[in-house]
């Protein structure tokens, strides 16, 4: 299949899930107009957005130091300054899963390196996939919504619609479809385990409306 003709799904698109180079600067001197309009209030997002990066390395001592690759492979340091420090967090984190932070920005700390600071636990959340996991199953979910015709996951029967009523549904993604419990048994076994974590995990984001902003989202 050509590039181009691959679905898309939500988290690929950078405007909101940027890569770390997307996101706007800490609005400390500068406000960054793509992610804020002016109101009667003052400046309110206009617009979600979320940083997805794949953790490569825990480096902190007194509190959690991430090192995260970025959608464009760029390795950063995401700083937990959380009440905790990151503790709560601590058990979660393994190299290879995803890190997710709402609304993350681009902090200019003290030693000059520019990397994120995250100051509200609600904001950050380690998802126990890896980052291209949860791409494809953003992928797959545009597939569903498309309507395409449902078929067994594993053997590939029920290609026609007057099949899929006996098609049994994953009761955990509720996404893939088997014609029966020998083919389901043998697709979990086949890798359906770890795209069925990522494809639940993916249904917390396409659930939202990312385009505009009411009021903050929180994991
Ligand atoms: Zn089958
Ligand atoms: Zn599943």
């Amino acid at each position: 299949m050509p590039e181009s003709k691959k679905p898309q799904g939500l988290l690929r698109n950078s405007f909101n899930f940027p890569a770390f180079s997307g996101l706007p600067s800490e609005p400390e001197d500068e406000i960054d107009l793509k992610y804020y309009n002016l109101n009667l209030c003052g400046f309110e997002p206009s617009q979600h957005w979320c940083f997805l990066g794949e953790i490569v390395d825990s480096i902190g001592l007194v509190r959690v130091l991430l090192r995260v690759k970025d959608k464009d492979g760029r390795v950063v340091t995401v700083g937990l300054y959380t009440d905790d420090r990151g503790k709560v967090l601590a058990p979660q984190i393994k190299k290879g899963h995803t890190v997710a932070i709402l609304y993350g920005e681009q902090h200019g700390f003290l030693d000059m390196t520019v990397n994120i600071r995250v100051e509200d636990a609600s904001n950050i959340k380690i998802i126990p996939c890896s980052l291209e996991q949860l791409l494809k199953a953003s992928d797959d979910l545009v597939v569903l919504r498309k309507g395409q015709p449902r078929h067994c996951g594993s053997c590939g029967n029920g290609e026609n619609a007057s099949y899929n009523t006996h098609l049994r549904l994953c009761s955990r993604c509720r996404y893939a479809s088997y014609c029966g419990e020998d083919c389901q048994k043998k697709a979990w076994m086949d890798g359906h385990k770890a795209d069925c974590k990522a494809l639940v995990e993916v249904q917390w984001f396409t659930a939202k409306n990312w385009e505009t902003f009411h009021d903050w989202f929180s994991f």
